[in-house]
């Protein structure tokens, strides 16, 4: 996989040196004005534009509709990347090949920002057994696998997320500096009001247990509303559930009493669906928001209107103040 992977990066920095040797030809991409910044997951890419203004242009890497835990940079990705000036990403256990290409990029003017690196773990599972802080008194030893990587879906991390985004924006372009603090300042007050949204909906509803027929994707959002998470299978959207997992949860959901589960975007529901029908309840959307639907992008759909939506949801689902 490594070879692989370093095999492609010497390929593309001989094109590109080929190409800047021979002077950009004719059809290649225009230089454009302005920083360059490329991010990887949906929540990245809507607050780096947020934070940008029209100071920066953003793009995204991951194609619309694609499952982003088994996505793996293509060549052409690689040479976005390597062309930008900020590249931002979520953490390791989100994006482990991000770690493998950091070494075969050369560029110079490449700045590539962990938005996480301000936040503090908690291991995935139902379980959710301890803490974990990034840190240097760290074991090397210990097994990252189990760190759950959906850290955007508690607000104040997300709010921690955008300061570290920000910190790329000023590093990589001082001159703008004032617009990107003023804008991240702005993203941060509405990450809060957000917060206190779900924090007032969330306080009366008639069920605190949170069903999940999906990866576990809601366990950090769970813990900050104190909702106790029930999802199907593990971490990333790949892992498959066994027979005894999928019985486990029907049992849990015929004797809570609720009266949906919830299902995930970017999968098939049929599997969802099934469940819910053993355990004769309602099926309702929840979005991770790991990336966006073609639909949805079209839209121009935010992170805040994919939250707005999976509130609605979770009252419906939870029997929230009457609903
Ligand atoms: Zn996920």
């Amino acid at each position: 996989m490594k070879v692989r992977i370093v095999g492609i990066v010497v390929i593309i920095f001989s094109c590109c040196a080929a190409l800047f040797l021979s002077g950009c030809k004719k059809g290649e991409e225009k230089p454009v004005a302005g920083l360059q910044v490329v991010t990887t997951l949906f929540p990245l890419y809507d607050f780096a534009r947020t934070i940008a203004g029209d100071k920066a242009q953003v793009t995204m890497l991951l194609p619309p509709g694609i499952e982003p835990h088994t996505f793996e940079p293509r060549p052409e990705d690689m040479i976005r990347i390597s062309r930008a000036g900020l590249f931002v990403y979520t953490n390791k256990y989100m994006e482990p090949w991000v770690e493998k290409i950091i070494t075969g990029i050369e560029s110079k003017s490449l700045r590539i920002v962990n938005a996480g690196e301000r936040v503090t773990y908690r291991a995935g599972g139902a379980k959710d057994e301890h803490d974990h802080k990034e840190g240097a008194e760290h074991d090397q030893h210990h097994d990252h696998k189990g760190m759950d990587p959906h850290i955007w879906l508690d607000f104040a991390n997300a709010a921690l997320m955008v300061d570290t985004i920000l910190d790329g924006f000023i590093a990589a372009d001082p001159v703008n500096s004032g617009v990107y603090h003023q804008n991240a300042e702005t993203l941060k007050k509405r990450l809060i009001a957000l917060d206190l949204h779900y924090r007032k909906e969330l306080s009366s509803c008639s069920t605190k247990k949170l069903l999940h027929g999906g990866h576990y994707t809601f366990g950090y959002l769970a813990r900050r509303y104190n909702l106790e998470y029930h999802a199907l299978s593990g971490i990333s959207s790949d892992s498959e559930p066994s027979a005894e997992r999928m019985a486990a949860l029907v049992r849990e959901i015929r004797s809570s009493g609720a009266k949906y589960l919830f299902a995930e975007e970017l999968l098939s529901p049929r599997l969802t669906e099934t469940l819910a029908k053993e355990a004769g309840v309602g099926v309702l959307m929840l979005h991770g928001a790991h990336n966006l639907s073609r639909d949805d992008q079209s839209k121009n759909v935010t992170f805040f209107d994919l939250m707005e939506r999976n509130l609605l949801q979770l009252e419906k689902g939870l029997q929230c103040r009457g609903k």
